[in-house]
């Protein structure tokens, strides 16, 4: 009888606890929160901790308007077109990695 009540609660507690993804608290923390704390605490605990900040990462590279031939290292001139015998300025471009 007390039974579906339990398994109710913990149901709650764990869909509340899925809210946690993303954010600066664990699953498990926010899961038991939420089942020792009733799940209101929880979603309030989860709510007030911080999002999870996101590092962007860019890097140059430079690439060859003509072949498209990219380079990690800083260049005048591409390369492969200078050993085609055509004098092509490498472009830099910042990318996301
Ligand atoms: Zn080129």
């Amino acid at each position: 009888m007390i039974t579906p009540i339990i398994l109710t609660y913990i149901g709650i507690s764990v869909m509340v606890a899925l809210f946690a993804f993303g954010r600066r608290i664990s699953f498990a923390g926010a899961f038991f929160t939420s089942v020792f704390l009733s799940p209101l605490v929880g979603i309030i605990a989860i709510l007030k901790t911080d999002k999870n900040i996101r590092v962007k990462h860019y890097t140059t590279r430079y690439v060859c308007p003509k072949c498209n031939i990219e380079y990690t290292e800083e260049k005048e001139n591409c390369s492969f077109c200078l050993e085609m015998g055509e004098k092509i300025k490498v472009k830099p471009t910042r990318i996301l990695l």
